[in-house]
């Protein structure tokens, strides 16, 4: 359910269900340098309210590691699920004005992601008090919007130890499914920004650590960039989106029929096709 993985300074957490298990998911909560970044799903909240428990205790006996503030990356479910739970437990949260709008607009979410992921808490009504400002963090650490994957992803630089804690911008290299609600084009722009960081380390959510960061964010920027690049020639000539999902990133896989096209290639392309500028290539 929750396994701590060792990285030096990094604890990862990570939490997985059966019913994750089931979907093919597990996502991944980090802590260093007594911040959490993010804070799971809601079904992982007993398991995170033990480690929690440990972590608080720590700090207060004045450990300088104990639990000090908690970041959300996003406002997906798999990410912010026991905010309010670390809430409750009186444990700052860094959420994005974004963030918050994000949570408004959200709404229900899906049958599927629900049994997937549990419900989650509901942030504290004194939310707004915990306002991004009020959350410090350690010197050198911060916050960056680095939109795509949702247009209020962020993600925490480490200037320090020079690690990204980089949410859900990276994935892998190749991910050609889509969701309507991402922005290719714009997390283009966010892979190549954080790439010029030159990351030591970089931690994804549902990757774990990712070797050579920098060339790793490169390389999803420049097979996207490609990607788009092939997906409006084809518009332009006159392809259908269907016919350019066979031809460019081929058949669906399982998350298609699971999701009932929430989550899917042609999703992509039609986010693609959707959002280009009017007479840009
Ligand atoms: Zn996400």
């Amino acid at each position: 359910m929750l396994e701590i993985v060792s990285h030096g300074d990094v604890a990862q957490l990570q939490m997985r269900s059966w019913r994750t298990r089931a979907a093919g998911y597990q996502v991944s909560a980090y802590f260093a340098r007594g911040v959490l970044i993010d804070t799971g799903f809601a079904g992982a909240a007993p398991a995170l309210d033990g480690w929690l428990r440990n972590a608080r205790r720590t700090f207060l006996h004045g450990s300088a590691d104990g639990l000090q503030a908690a970041v959300l990356t996003h406002a997906h479910e798999d990410h912010s699920g026991n905010a309010g739970l670390l809430q409750e437990r009186g444990v700052p949260v860094w959420i994005a004005p974004v963030t918050r709008q994000a949570f408004a607009e959200l709404g229900a979410i899906p049958w599927y992601r629900r049994f997937t992921w549990g419900s989650p808490i509901p942030l504290a009504p004194d939310a707004g008090r915990q306002a991004s400002g009020a959350v410090e963090l350690p010197p050198g650490m911060e916050v960056i919007h680095a939109p795509g994957h949702a247009p209020d992803h962020h993600v925490v630089w480490d200037n320090e130890t020079g690690t990204l804690f980089s949410g859900d911008l990276f994935l892998g290299v190749r991910v050609k499914v889509a969701h309507h609600s991402e922005a290719p084009r714009a997390l283009v722009a966010s892979l190549r920004r954080l790439a010029a960081l030159d990351p030591a380390r970089m931690f994804d959510a549902h990757r774990g650590s990712v070797p050579t960061p920098a060339a790793a964010l490169r390389a999803k920027a420049d097979w996207l960039e490609e990607t788009i690049a092939e997906i409006e020639r084809r518009a332009a000539a006159g392809e259908s989106a269907r016919s350019i999902r066979d031809s460019v990133l081929g058949r669906e896989p399982a998350e298609y029929y699971v999701s009932f096209n929430e989550y899917s290639k042609l999703q992509l392309v039609q986010t693609i096709l959707a959002t280009r500028v009017a007479g840009g290539a």
